[in-house]
């Protein structure tokens, strides 16, 4: 069976891929299986960029198969911030101090809401270096309060038309809405093409 790396140490999205994926004729392996891995730099400007870098990176340090996600907020108060730093937006990779950046950006441009969009670019680099390339976006609303318990990132400030934050849903709820959802799909599709 084809073996395919998800390339992230991001919990909460080994999560949602490994879900996503459970009916795909491939074994799924992540970067824990193959010890310690030095880390990808993730330094271009695009959501596609930095995909591209990881699934390449990854599938180069494993000779796997290779499957990355790179994803982040878009905030229109903000102007798109925090966008491709999303991971990093208060500076360190941490979820609490991002929300609370994110909180305080909102306050210093006096925005109880701004209407906003999560975007996820999945990339699988194959060992022989064929990319396949899906993307999905999840619009909605950022607001200064959160509300749920699940999810991760910034889920919980992130209202959907509905009136519920990502982090008010199951993750099966939150895969039939959200980008990486609507991105996995359009990815399982392909990869069933190409293995069947
Ligand atoms: P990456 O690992 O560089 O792609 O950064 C992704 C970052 O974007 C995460 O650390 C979160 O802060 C944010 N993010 C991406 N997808 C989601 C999501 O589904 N929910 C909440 N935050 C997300």
């Amino acid at each position: 069976m084809k073996k395919i790396v998800v390339a992230t140490k991001n919990e909460g999205k080994v999560k949602e891929i490994l879900a996503a994926f459970q009916k795909l004729p491939v074994e799924l392996l992540t970067l824990k299986d193959f010890g310690d891995l030095p880390e990808a730099v993730e330094d271009a400007d695009t959501f596609l960029g930095n995909a591209q870098l990881k699934a390449r990176f990854y599938a180069e340090k494993t000779g796997c198969a290779c499957l990355a996600d790179d994803s982040g907020l878009e905030v229109e108060v903000l102007g798109g911030a925090p966008g491709v730093r999303s991971a990093r937006y208060s500076g360190r990779h941490d979820d609490a101090a991002n929300n609370e950046k994110l909180v305080a950006e909102l306050q210093k441009k006096g925005a109880v809401e701004s209407a906003a969009a999560f975007r996820c670019v999945l990339v699988l680099c194959d060992a022989d270096g064929k990319e396949l390339i899906s993307e999905g976006s999840c619009v909605g609303h950022v607001r200064q309060s959160p509300c749920g318990a699940g999810g991760f990132g910034y889920d919980p400030y992130f209202y959907l038309a509905s009136g519920k934050t990502l982090a008010e849903l199951t993750l099966q709820e939150k895969q039939a809405v959200s980008h990486r959802g609507a991105a996995l799909r359009l990815m399982a599709a392909q990869l069933k093409e190409r293995f069947a």
